[in-house]
């Protein structure tokens, strides 16, 4: 019997573990990426493995996907994670007012959390604003995210998908009767300009994914929110330090193999292929990540980066801290009168698989196959093994 075709666009976190769930429920998948596999949002995030506690207090919802993959991605991603944990802590009156609600939002969401002393805390972090008044640890952890990325695609190759970087979607092909049967590509290494034709198309483009609608005459809501991100070239603390406190400018350093990552920013953009980097909050990054470490001034700068997240926009929402971190599969079929496509979009990285799961049991529904969900607890091969 010939398996269905699913042409997946979009080789970032989203579309990687969106191919690996079809390939295990047995579809032939073909993933189309115009770049580098995580050459979009998913290669310049902090990359944080989430525990959810950035969002227990506002954003349960998301807090709670968040340390449910987390505890999930333990299991099956065993060798692309360093598990460090994260510390929230507080310096002011104001970090201290809001350490009962995140000691409340971490049990409404089920994220352990451990209170720690200021000295306990310097104990294990010594370069901590020495002045903090309070800690709170929880398992954050850190990935990289091209093995994040990898990890997916290289079982998802196991299972018999395509992966073709650099093949740009110039174009969605039409059966001409209200229904999209494939996408119409670019080599961007040779060139070459040809079609592949599938049984569904399968939108995870992240904060492009408005594009790839309209080339449907379909539409999702997304708002592109980037984010500026400042790298310095020391690893100033082994575990994820955050703010305890909401959401902020300036709240995280995230140590990355023998880099430290201070984030960042939020505001909206047109398009997420244009993102000025406002000197301002490169500025703000150096003075909020020094109330976290005051030592990383010492440090050098080693690289400024910004990108989009793919936030779903609701009506009246036009700060994009206040947009929510969760994700949504539209079925353009029901939104648009546009058969045999769906965007799968929002969410975070650190939620990759349960994304990838929404979105296959769409698909499934909608092509009338019984496959259920594997990749709970489908371990996933190295992602060393992509290029074998
Ligand atoms: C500043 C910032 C920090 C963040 N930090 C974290 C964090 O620490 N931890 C975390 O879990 N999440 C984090 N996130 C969120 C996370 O990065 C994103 O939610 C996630 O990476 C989105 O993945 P994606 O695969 O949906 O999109 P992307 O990674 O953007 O992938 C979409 C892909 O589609 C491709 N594409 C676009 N158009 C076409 C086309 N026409 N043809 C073919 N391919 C196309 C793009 O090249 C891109 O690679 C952060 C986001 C931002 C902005």
């Amino acid at each position: 019997m010939t398996k269905p075709v699913a042409i997946v666009i979009g080789g970032g976190s989203t579309g990687a573990a969106t191919a690996h769930d079809l390939a295990l429920r047995g579809l032939k998948v073909i993933l189309v990426e115009r770049g580098e596999i995580a050459s979009g949002t998913t290669g310049r995030c902090h990359c944080l493995l989430h525990s959810g506690g950035r969002y227990c207090v506002k954003d349960q919802e998301a807090g709670i996907e968040c340390i449910e993959e987390n505890i999930m991605l333990r299991k099956i991603m065993p060798d692309g994670l360093e598990l460090n944990d994260g510390l929230f802590i507080a310096i002011t009156d104001s970090d201290m007012d809001y350490k009962d609600k995140f000691i409340a939002g971490c049990e409404a969401c089920h994220i352990p959390w451990e209170e720690l002393t200021p000295q306990q805390a310097l104990a294990i972090e010594p370069n901590l604003n020495p002045n903090l008044k309070a800690a709170i640890r929880v398992p954050d952890g850190v990935f990289e995210a091209l093995r994040f990325c990898l990890s997916f695609l290289a079982t998802a190759k196991k299972n018999g998908a395509e992966i073709h970087p650099y093949i740009e979607v110039l174009d969605l092909l039409s059966t001409g009767q209200g229904a999209i049967k494939g996408v119409h590509v670019q080599d961007r290494t040779s060139g070459r300009v040809y079609d592949i034709e599938g049984d569904i198309v399968i939108s995870a483009t992240g904060p492009w994914a408005g594009d790839i609608a309209a080339m449907a005459g379909a539409s999702v809501p997304i708002q592109p929110t980037p984010g500026v991100m400042v790298s310095m070239n020391q690893r100033v603390v082994n575990l994820v330090v955050n703010r305890l406190n909401k959401a902020a400018d300036g709240d995280i350093i995230v140590p990355q193999r023998q880099t430290s990552i201070i984030g960042t920013t939020s505001w909206p953009v047109d398009h997420a292929d244009y993102i000025p980097v406002p000197e301002d909050h490169i500025q703000m990054m150096l003075e909020k990540g020094a109330e976290l470490v005051p030592g990383i001034r010492q440090a050098r700068m080693r690289g400024v980066f910004a990108v989009a997240r793919p936030l779903i926009a609701s009506a009246g929402q036009a700060d994009g801290r206040e947009l929510s971190r969760t994700f949504e599969c539209f079925d353009h079929a029901k939104r648009d009168g546009v058969e045999g496509f769906v965007t799968i979009t929002g969410g975070k990285a650190t939620t990759a698989r349960a994304m990838a799961e929404k979105t296959a049991d769409v698909v499934c529904r909608k092509l009338g196959l019984d496959a259920p969900c594997r990749t709970r607890d489908t371990v996933l091969v190295s992602y060393r093994e992509y290029y074998i």
